[in-house]
Formats: C-alpha cells, sequence, structure tokens
C-alpha cells in the first residue's frame, strides 16, 4: 500500500507542497480545497473540493483513504478547519503537521485589532480613504461606516453586505511593490487595513503603505489549537514527512493500487 498524504489546500504553500510530492514516485497525493474559488489554480496530484462535515467527515475520509499523514497548509485565519484537523487527527492517529507561515514584521506604530469589527472601530480615526485588503469574506463588519471610501481588492467578487461606499477591484496576487504604490496613489488611499497573513506573495503592499507612511491596521491570527506541530514552510513539511512514511511505504508507481 503506497503512502497517502492529505493536504488541506487553499494557499501558494500548498500547491508547491502538492507540486513536490506529485513528482515522487509512488507517493500518493490529494489536496482538499474548500470550493470557496470557483477558478482555483491548478494543483498537482489528485484534488478533491468541498467541506468534508466537520471532524466526524475529515476522520472518516483519513480513514476510509487510508491517509498517512495529513499536512493543514489553510490560511492562517481559517480558524475553523484547522480546529477540525488536529481533532480528527488525534481521533484517528494519523500524524498531523500545520504549515503555518510566520506572520509579518510589523511596524510599532501600526493597529493591532483583534477581529474585523474591532478594525471597523478605530478606521474612522485614522483615515478616510481605506484599501481594505481583508479577503472577501466578513465585511459586514464595515457596512456601517457611511462616512468613509472604501477600496476592496478580492479575487472573487465579496459576499455582501458590503460598506455603502466602495469600489471593487477583482484581482489575483501576487502583486508588486509598484503595484502597489500604483494602488494606493491612483485611489488616494490614507489608511491600509489587513490581516496579519504572512507570507511573501501579498506582503509588498505593507512596504507600500510603509514608503508612504500610511497608518496600517492588521487584524492579528487566531491561535493554533493546543499541542499541534507547526512548521514554517513547505521544506520543514517535508523534512517532518521523511521521518513519517518509512521508504517502504511508498511503492513503485505501476505497483500502487
Ligand atoms: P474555515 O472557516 O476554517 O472553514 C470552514 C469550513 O470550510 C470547514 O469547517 C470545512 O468544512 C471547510 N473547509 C475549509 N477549508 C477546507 C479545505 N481546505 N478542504 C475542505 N474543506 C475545507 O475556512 P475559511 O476561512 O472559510 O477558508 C476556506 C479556505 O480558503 C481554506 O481552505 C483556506 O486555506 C482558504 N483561504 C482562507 C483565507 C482566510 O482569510 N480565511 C484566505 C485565503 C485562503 P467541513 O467542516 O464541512 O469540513
Amino acid at each position: 500500500m503506497s503512502a497517502h498524504v492529505l493536504i488541506l489546500g487553499g494557499t501558494i504553500e500548498a500547491r508547491h507542497l502538492a507540486t513536490v510530492l506529485a513528482a515522487r514516485p509512488g507517493l500518493r497525493v490529494t489536496t482538499s480545497l474548500a470550493g470557496r474559488v470557483t477558478r482555483p489554480g491548478a494543483v498537482d496530484g489528485a484534488v478533491r473540493v468541498g467541506g468534508f462535515g466537520g471532524v466526524a467527515g475529515l476522520a472518516d475520509w483519513l480513514r476510509a483513504h487510508r491517509v498517512t499523514a495529513l499536512v493543514d497548509a489553510t490560511h492562517p485565519f481559517a480558524e475553523r478547519i484547522t480546529a477540525n484537523a488536529a481533532e480528527s487527527a488525534r481521533l484517528t492517529g494519523v500524524p498531523h503537521a500545520v504549515l503555518h507561515r510566520p506572520g509579518w514584521d510589523l511596524d510599532d506604530d501600526w493597529c493591532s485589532v483583534a477581529s474585523l469589527e474591532e478594525a471597523a472601530r478605530v478606521v474612522p480615526r485614522l483615515g478616510q480613504r481605506v484599501f481594505l485588503s481583508t479577503g472577501r469574506l466578513e465585511l459586514a463588519a464595515f457596512r456601517d461606516l457611511t462616512d468613509t471610501q472604501f477600496v476592496i481588492r478580492s479575487v472573487e467578487p465579496p459576499e455582501p453586505p458590503l460598506p455603502p461606499h466602495c469600489e471593487l477591484i477583482l484581482a489575483r496576487g501576487p502583486f508588486s511593490l509598484a503595484d502597489e504604490l500604483d494602488l494606493l496613489r491612483a485611489h488616494r488611499i490614507d489608511v491600509l487595513v489587513t490581516k496579519d497573513s504572512g507570507g511573501a506573495a501579498t506582503a509588498p503592499k505593507l512596504a507600500a503603505a510603509r514608503s508612504l507612511s500610511l497608518p496600517v491596521v492588521v487584524v492579528r491570527r487566531p491561535e493554533l489549537p493546543a499541542k499541534v506541530r507547526a512548521l514554517p514552510d513547505v521544506d520543514g513539511v517535508l523534512d517532518w514527512l521523511a521521518g513519517v512514511i518509512r521508504p517502504g511505504d511508498a511503492c513503485a508507481a505501476d505497483t500502487c493500487p
């Protein structure tokens, strides 16, 4: 029986990990996507789409598909699936690790908040033209800010209700520093609101805000579940997998079921 790695995906790192593992003869790799994005980028290896049905559903899937190792490479703000993965791994005994990219280095004078609701409370004190770069969900937190102009950027149209005055930019990163400076200047942005997502792909907006001395509101990350193994990058996951998957677990491609 060949080793089978399940990657909970939805991030660039998940896609890179799938590419590396799918190239290994005799190793099966499946990436699971939530199905929120209608045109996800190409992923190497097998792909399944949609929720599992909570902890019990994910545990059933791990057993039914004989998963050897579970890698949670979801976004640092995807709190529920990360909790479910930790609990399903505990229930089934499947080795489990979280690919948890480090957060950004934040400037001391940036405003750190616990939630989008708290961000909405502080924004009116900081500016009137906001670049809201927190993803397409939960923007209802800003809907009562009737005197604020928002520029909202997301891969797919954001989910209503939205703030009353907003301009939508549908675009998929990565964005360069020059792109971000152009955007901030063209829209006369005077405050940036973002989540502490970490990672290189979306960091240039912070560099752009810093270079224009704009105030920045950063939503802090949720805590990881207790006692999970957190690894910072794809290399860390590959090292961990090397200890979890014994050489005999992977078989020659032509003999795998
Ligand atoms: P979430 O609140 O933690 O998860 C909600 C539910 O969606 C989960 O309970 C699970 O349903 C399902 N789900 C989430 N990720 C899944 C996956 N990779 N495969 C299968 N089912 C999944 O998640 P979210 O914050 O809505 O994020 C959804 C996806 O978007 C994640 O995969 C994440 O990596 C990606 N993403 C999130 C953000 C963000 O800011 N939150 C940003 C970029 C990308 P069941 O309980 O039915 O299994």
